[in-house]
């Protein structure tokens, strides 16, 4: 019948679909419902890039990199409170899921820096387009060329299980159906965060009541309400992070590799305060300890075209541009004198090839080319890093560590891969090997049972 499979994957963004995929390619019969009208979430706003250690595209570009130093830098980022055999298995497949994508079609190319990396390994499209909305695509593509039942605007109520314990199906609402069960062996949870959802985000962190949010409007967390009615565990629910640099002027996310790619943080007095590229929530508090709780990314023609993002954001009409430091500076009431100084040191800095002023570790080009542009920034809510307890086998599992049998969560719902505090490009690695692993795991089971 129509409503019976073998796993059931609820949510439409990079995990759900890699699970989908995957759950497919492992013999499983595949639902994947999503509330929203549109696919995608959250992971098809990423712009900044997949991380991934030891891939063929770096040693094209001979880049030395390893597994244990993805492992060192991302246990670093979260404050070595991420779960430590969940990160083993996010840098030791980070390559493989990197080999997966490209097979099926993505082009992960390009290889960039991004914070709290010792080395570039943040893989996205050559060209500049957004790696989130290219792996989205691709995910999509082949979710359709298997023909997978994907159904739109169908919310995942609650997880229905056996009198001994195992899901047996779930209760979904659909848009114009109502109410209905889809009877599964196995359910993988996909449903991504709660940043947009501020009431749970204050409760947990107050000093964030108010802050805006970068995510899609579905991110309000029902997802963990489903996963803690089946009798999954929560865990690091109060780390939320907030990304350091959203537009004031338009609200949209500025991506990391402005700053990778080499513009400086200044504040208004026209001063840069921070090393650019440290974690993300050492720049939040950084630019939140500045006059007016904002601070300015400053960069010129020749970070311009280093990266075609930035275009976009000149479009967006986000990024003021002027010939001059001065002229930029009174349009944007940033000190204009300061600001020259702070560029003309910045240069000399760059060509002696160490920071000695914040101990930046990437220097990658003066500015000192064509027209200088600033945007205003500000941090918002980005990522919730806390979420479900799984473990290695992606099984979703109680307080006593027990698993709950059939049921499997991926991606932002769950908690533990990134600790306190996710480092830019490992949320779509976290997606994408997650969400195969746990179709793969999920696919296995079902054929057992
Ligand atoms: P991830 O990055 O972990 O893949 P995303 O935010 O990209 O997470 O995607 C999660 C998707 O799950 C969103 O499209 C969201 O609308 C959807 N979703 C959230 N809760 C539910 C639910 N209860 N039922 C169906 N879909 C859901």
């Amino acid at each position: 019948p129509r409503d019976t499979v073998d796993v059931v994957i609820v949510g439409s963004g990079g995990a759900g679909f890699s699970a989908a995929v995957s759950a497919y390619d492992n013999g499983a019969k595949v639902i994947l419902i999503e509330k929203e009208p549109v696919i995608g979430g959250n992971a098809k706003l990423a712009a900044g890039g997949m991380n991934a250690a030891w891939t063929d595209q770096q040693k094209a570009k001979d880049i030395k990199d390893s597994p244990e130093l993805m492992y060192k830098d991302t246990m670093k980022g979260g404050r070595d409170l991420n779960d430590p055999a969940l990160v083993e298995i996010l840098s030791s497949h980070s390559k493989g899921s990197v080999d997966w994508m490209t097979q099926m079609g993505a082009d992960l190319t390009d290889v960039g820096r991004m914070g709290g990396a010792s080395v570039n390994r943040s893989h996205r499209p050559t060209g500049g387009a957004g790696v989130g909305a290219h792996v989205v695509q691709v995910l999509y593509d082949n979710a359709v060329k298997r023909n997978i039942d994907l159904r739109m605007n169908t919310r995942g109520i609650e997880v229905l299980k056996t009198d001994d314990g195992k899901v047996k199906g779930i209760l979904v609402k659909g848009m114009y159906k109502g109410y209905y069960w889809v009877k599964a062996d196995a359910v993988v949870l996909a449903t991504g965060g709660f940043a947009k959802n501020n009431d749970r985000v204050a409760s947990l962190d107050p000093k964030l009541k108010g802050f805006i949010s970068t995510n899609q409007p579905g991110a309000v967390g029902d997802g963990l309400d489903v996963a803690e009615n089946a009798g999954g565990a929560l865990k690091d629910m109060q780390y939320i992070q907030a990304h350091p640099t959203l537009s004031v002027k338009g609200g949209v996310m500025v991506t990391e590799a402005v700053r990778g790619n080499g513009a400086i943080l200044v504040n208004r007095e026209g001063k840069r305060f921070v090393n650019e590229i440290t974690t993300r929530d050492k720049a939040s508090a950084a630019i939140l300890g500045q006059t007016g709780k904002s601070a300015f990314l400053i960069f010129d023609d020749s970070v311009r075209k280093s990266l075609s993002k930035i275009d976009k954001y000149i479009g967006l009409g986000v990024a003021p541009t002027a010939d001059s430091l001065v002229k930029l500076g009174k349009m944007e009431g940033i000190d204009g004198k300061a600001l020259t100084e702070t560029v003309a040191r910045y240069n000399t800095l760059v060509a002696s090839g160490k920071d000695t002023d914040f101990e930046r570790p990437n220097l990658p080009r003066a500015l000192n080319e064509g027209n200088y542009y600033a945007i205003e920034v500000t941090p918002g809510i980005h990522h919730t890093m806390g979420g479900v307890m799984i473990d290695t086998k992606a099984e979703v599992v109680n307080a006593k560590k027990q698993v709950i049998p059939g049921l499997y969560g991926a991606g932002e719902v769950t908690g533990g891969v990134h600790g306190a505090n996710r480092l830019g490009g490992n949320a779509i690695s976290d997606i994408i090997t997650f969400g195969r692993l746990a179709g793969e795991e999920a696919a296995k089971y079902s054929k057992k049972n």
